[in-house]
Formats: structure tokens, C-alpha cells, sequence
């Protein structure tokens, strides 16, 4: 178990959340912190939360059942008796606020950078690129998968051990505020904001909301860290702007401090491009297709140069990088059959920017079928968005056109609308129909690509597919 709580005593942690203390010994060390009573227990401090579905408070029996050393509650909760005396209680008036503040404590407990990831679209794979980079030189910690809210970020911070030099933490946000509290959590070294969409504009008011959310970040980290932005993402830019503060840019575009040179598209193995920086170039590849990844790329590769790693270290770091699961990943099926599985989630930007690298995949004239489920959590703007994104995929050329969910038949009037030939299009009511209709449609060489709001379900297509037509040869 990591030394930091081998050296951390429960009065300690009460001292630092300024926790009112209930009953235990103040020197018991915890071997860690549980917040759900069904995994390991055993020797840790059981954080009672409560969530949309849960209150852990229904389940502090449970958690010292299974060994929990100590219970974090709510002040005022009752409590269940307790037998043993030597079970540390604390008791505090917001535990979600305390997990970040003692989170923001153990941050400083080891001298590490860390590198805070936020953004539309593009989080999780930049966070990864990151941290594959960081991690060729030294011990890095990253949250898994996407745990990058106010409870998974601090339980990420809590995995920190003396080994870690570096820590790569992505930062998720639905509301307003919450961007804010986590750069405080994390203090972050260098910050990273990968662009601003129309993404959850339900509940932030437009994409000038959402840009607000995300330049939270810049309000709120130290004056001496680094800032790295988009510097092609215009609704980010122009937040910046406001923010009076020098930041580090990445794109395409020559303007940007960090920028990509001679990008040469690779088809499915990815792109090579060079990196200009500081009046120089390195070569350097991206072993994962979609455009989309030269900007995630270029996003790690100026965070890395922030924190002046070198430039062989960070075209291994990009070579190395394989992707991520349902997140533009190449898979190919019997029958020649090249499926692109982009169903982990959809919105907007994200379309826009994936549907745009179909064309350079399709390339040996391989006919495009695109799947596409809702995209959820657009509000008002979820109209226009359904009927631009049935545009876009009659501007991809697209053979065939399967639309599911609530929104389908906006999709559908936006291909139809776009010159798409309406025999060539089918509305299916959710990701089972879509299966069904998508498979007699194919043919031997065909490119498919899904894509759907993580709700949606159509990593079902995918696996159907994979199952009717069986795994392929690489082509
Ligand atoms: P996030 O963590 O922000 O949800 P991910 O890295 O998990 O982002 O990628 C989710 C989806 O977003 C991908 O499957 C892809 O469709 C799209 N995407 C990834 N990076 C970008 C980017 N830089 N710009 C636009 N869309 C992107």
C-alpha cells in the first residue's frame, strides 16, 4: 500500500477537513478510501456519498461488516451502532466537497506535476496520449477510463504513490462551477483545453456557456502554470480572450505556437506530420486515424513540451499510442468489411470532426455506410443539430444512411435536404432495428462507421456486426 497512508493518521485527515471527530483512535492509519460497501473494504476509510441512485449512508453496516477501519458521514446522519469502539467516525457537513479538499491535500503530499485535462470532445484520448508519453520517462498516474468528475478525479489523486513524478487527470464537467473545483482539487502545472462544442448546451445556455465552463479552468489555476489551448477552436479562442492571460496554442493553423506541418493521412495506420515548435521541426506519427487525432496529438505534444520534455520522447509516446475502445477505432470484419466504431459517444463537434476523416479511409473506392444514433443533452439546439448532422453525412458521399432514435427523422430531413436520395436512407427505432436493417445492406469491402450518444447503445451494432461477419484480415 502506497506510503502516503502509511503515514497518514485519522487525526490527520479530521485536522485537514476540519471533520468533527465522533469516536476511534486518532492514530489509525487507513489502507484507503471506499466509497461503495460491494468492493474492498477491508482496513479503509468508507466515504459516505450520496448520489442520484444511492445514499452509502444506507450502508455503513455493510462497509464495517466487510472491514472498513472508519466511516466519513454527513453531520447530523444517524448512525448505526457500532460495536466496535476502534472504529473511527468522522463526520462533516458536505462529503463530496471534503473527498476534494482532502484530495487537494494529498496532491501536495508528493512533489509531482500534474497535467489537467478538459474539454468538448477529445478529453480522454489527449489525457491518454499524455499520459503514454509522460509515463516513457517517469511513473505516471491517470484516471481510468473517464472518472474525471468531483468524486473520480480526487479518488484518482488518491491512488498517488512517492513513485509518481507526474499525474495526467482528465476534468468533466455538466454544470457550471464544477471546472472551477476541480482545477482547485487538482493544481494543476499545465492545463489543457482541448476545444469548446455543443456539447451538454441543455443545461449551460449555449455554446457561450460551455466556453465560460471550460475557460474556469484558466480563471482558476496558478499564475505560474502553463495554459494549452486549441488555438483552431474559434468559440475557445475567443473565451480566452477575455481570460488576459499568455497561453500556449495548438492546430493546424501556422498562428499557433505549437503546430502540425505536411500532415500525411496513413488510412487506417494513422498520419504522419511534423511538429513545428520554437522555429523547428520533428517528424513525428499518430498511430490512430481521424483528424481528429492530429489535434489530440498536438494538444499532448505542447502540454509535454510545457513541461520540457523532449521531442524523441514525445514522437515515442505518439507512436505508441493505440487508441482507445469504441473511440474511432478501426475494426475489420470478414467480407473486407472496415467498421469504424465511434459508438463510446457523440455530439456535435465530434460528428463534424469524424465524419470529416471518412473520405481519406474510404479512399479504393470502398462504399460508405454510416449508422448514427441521437445525440443527447443538446436542449434547444438539438433540432438544428440532428438536421446539420443529416447533412454532413450526404456530404461524406455516403452509399447508405441508417438513423435511430428520437431524432432520426431530423437527421433524415437534413440528408434529404442535403441531395441524399431518400430510398438510400432508414429510420429505425433504436439500435436492434438498426442491426437488423444495416446487415443485409452490406457488401464485401464496405466502410461502416456508428456513431450515437453513449445511451444509445450502438456499440450493440458493433457487436453484431462483428458477430454476423466474423473477424477479418487486416487489409
Ligand atoms: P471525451 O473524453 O472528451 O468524451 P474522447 O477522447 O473519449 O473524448 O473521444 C470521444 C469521441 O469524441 C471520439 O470517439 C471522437 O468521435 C470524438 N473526438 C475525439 N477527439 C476529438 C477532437 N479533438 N475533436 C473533435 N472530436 C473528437
Amino acid at each position: 500500500m502506497a506510503l502516503i497512508w502509511h503515514e497518514t493518521t485519522a487525526g490527520r485527515i479530521a485536522e485537514t477537513l476540519k471533520a468533527r471527530w465522533i469516536q476511534g483512535d486518532p492514530d489509525v492509519r487507513f489502507q484507503g478510501i471506499a466509497t461503495d460497501s460491494r468492493q474492498t473494504c477491508q482496513g479503509r476509510l468508507f466515504w459516505a456519498l450520496k448520489g442520484e441512485r444511492f445514499d452509502a449512508h444506507d450502508f455503513l453496516e455493510q462497509a464495517v461488516a466487510k472491514g472498513a477501519s472508519g466511516l466519513l458521514v454527513q453531520s447530523g446522519r444517524t448512525l448505526p451502532p457500532l460495536t466496535r469502539e476502534e472504529i473511527v467516525v468522522l463526520a462533516v457537513e458536505d462529503p463530496i466537497r471534503s473527498l476534494g479538499n482532502l484530495a487537494a491535500w494529498w496532491r501536495h503530499q508528493v512533489p509531482i506535476k500534474v497535467v489537467a485535462v478538459t474539454g468538448s470532445a477529445g478529453k480522454t484520448t489527449t489525457k491518454e496520449m499524455i499520459a503514454t508519453i509522460l509515463n516513457l520517462g517517469e511513473k505516471t498516474l491517470w484516471n481510468e477510463g473517464n472518472l474525471n468528475n468531483l468524486i473520480g478525479l480526487p479518488l484518482t489523486l488518491f491512488r498517488l504513490e512517492t513513485e509518481h513524478h507526474c499525474a495526467v487527470l482528465e476534468m468533466g464537467m455538466n454544470r457550471k462551477g464544477e471546472i472551477a473545483a476541480l482545477t482547485e482539487i487538482a493544481d494543476p502545472d499545465v492545463g489543457v483545453i482541448t476545444n469548446v462544442g455543443p456539447v451538454h448546451t441543455e443545461g449551460l445556455g449555449g455554446l457561450a456557456g460551455v466556453a465560460a465552463a471550460k475557460v474556469e479552468m484558466i480563471e482558476r489555476i496558478r499564475s505560474t502554470a502553463s495554459v494549452v489551448v486549441n488555438g483552431d477552436n474559434q468559440p475557445l479562442m475567443e473565451a480566452v480572450a477575455g481570460c488576459n492571460r499568455p497561453v500556449v496554442t495548438f492546430g493546424f493553423t501556422p498562428g499557433n505556437t505549437v503546430h502540425a506541418e505536411r500532415i500525411e493521412a496513413r488510412g487506417h495506420e494513422g498520419f504522419a506530420f511534423d511538429l513545428a515548435y520554437g522555429g523547428r521541426t520533428y517528424p513525428m506519427t499518430v498511430s490512430v486515424p481521424g483528424l481528429q487525432n492530429v489535434w489530440n496529438a498536438l494538444g499532448a505534444a505542447a502540454a509535454a513540451l510545457c513541461l520540457t520534455i523532449h521531442p524523441d520522447q514525445i514522437a515515442e509516446g505518439l507512436r505508441l499510442f493505440k487508441g482507445m475502445h469504441g473511440r474511432f477505432e478501426i475494426l475489420f470484419l470478414g467480407s473486407n468489411i472496415l467498421l469504424v466504431d465511434d459508438t463510446y459517444n457523440a455530439n456535435p463537434l465530434a460528428l463534424d470532426t469524424t465524419l470529416a476523416s471518412l473520405e481519406g479511409l474510404a479512399a479504393g473506392g470502398r462504399r460508405i455506410v454510416i449508422g448514427l444514433g441521437d445525440m443527447l443533452e443538446l436542449g434547444d439546439a438539438a433540432l438544428h443539430a440532428h438536421r446539420e448532422a443529416g447533412r454532413r453525412v450526404t456530404e461524406t458521399g455516403a452509399e447508405w444512411f441508417l438513423a435511430a432514435g428520437r431524432h432520426a427523422s431530423d437527421m433524415q430531413a437534413g440528408a434529404i435536404e442535403a441531395g441524399m436520395p431518400p430510398d438510400h436512407i432508414r429510420v429505425v427505432a433504436d439500435a436492434a432495428a438498426m442491426l437488423e436493417t444495416i446487415v443485409p445492406l452490406l457488401r464485401q469491402g464496405d466502410l461502416v462507421f456508428l456513431k450515437g450518444s453513449r445511451r444509445m447503445g450502438l456499440d450493440l451494432v458493433s457487436r453484431g456486426l462483428h458477430e454476423t461477419f466474423g473477424e477479418g484480415e487486416q487489409a
